[in-house]
């Protein structure tokens, strides 16, 4: 193991994945999406955390069926997308780095022995070649997007698991905000429209400062008008729906934006 600098252990090898997974970075569109929980890569240097594969592949270690949809969706809308494609385990990139659910010692039932009894270098690694990385690309992105004036709404996308701790949840799909007003209502009235979903408003979950980071640092620090979106992950199972729900989503966005250029919020 190599060390470098002061307490900074080196966690990603050089022939590793790089922490930071990007679409379409040229994309026109003013939709800028991200996706914290892309992925379920783990570092070699931690093995697999201790736990099995049966454990790796499920909702604790990523969000199922993200990337189809996020890929998808970054293609019709041509729009940037910039995502994560280490697991959640590692370090979770929505949540403020030091909360106990940054690097879980438990997640739902599981135990996760790989992140028992960290030392503070460990952890710290991992927020600097996993978080930290992740996070300065997207702030330098809105940076640039800010600087030459382009129009820029954030979408946070990521997917719930249909059962958690034995309770069946019954939204298909939901809404996430905390401070922004102005995108969600759209989101939520272009999902209801059709009249075939369930869909949450903040449900499964609301946003907060303490339980998320993505939106509260870079949607709402900025002052961007923003909204997160969970999919139910049985819904997006394998590769036609996740299409599916992409091209649905593109439409959805797609009016959204037409709506917002005729009001003048965007540039016509
Ligand atoms: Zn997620």
């Amino acid at each position: 193991m190599v060390l470098d600098g002061a307490g900074d252990t080196s966690l990603l090898l050089e022939e590793e994945v790089p922490p930071v997974l990007e679409k379409n970075a040229e994309g026109g569109s003013p939709f800028l999406l991200t996706s914290d929980h892309y992925g379920r890569t783990i570092p070699r240097a931690l093995g697999d955390l201790g736990l099995p594969e049966s454990e790796l592949v499920r909702h604790i270690a990523w969000d199922v069926g993200i990337a189809g949809v996020a890929n998808a969706l970054s293609k019709h809308l041509d729009a940037h997308l910039i995502a994560q494609p280490y697991s959640r385990l590692v370090i979770d990139c929505n949540r403020p780095p030091g909360a106990p659910s940054s690097i879980p010692r438990i997640s739902e039932a599981t135990i996760i022995p790989g992140n028992e009894g960290l030392t503070r270098d460990a952890a710290e690694a991992r927020r600097q070649q996993v978080f930290d990385p992740y996070h300065r690309r997207i702030r330098e992105v809105i940076d640039n997007r800010l600087r030459n004036g382009i129009p820029t709404l954030l979408v946070s996308l990521h997917s719930f698991t249909p059962v958690y701790a034995g309770i069946a949840r019954p939204w298909h799909v939901g809404t996430l905000y905390q401070r922004d007003t102005r995108l969600p209502p759209l989101l939520l009235r272009g999902l209801r429209a059709a009249g075939d979903l369930v869909v949450g408003d903040n449900e499964p979950y609301a946003v907060s400062d303490e339980t998320d980071y993505t939106i509260p640092v870079h949607g709402e620090a900025r002052g961007l008008m923003n909204t997160g979106i969970e999919i139910r992950q049985d819904l997006i199972a394998d590769d036609a729906s996740q299409q599916q729900w992409a091209d649905r989503l593109a439409n959805i966005f797609g009016e959204i934006e037409m709506e917002l250029r005729g009001r003048r919020i965007l540039p016509g």
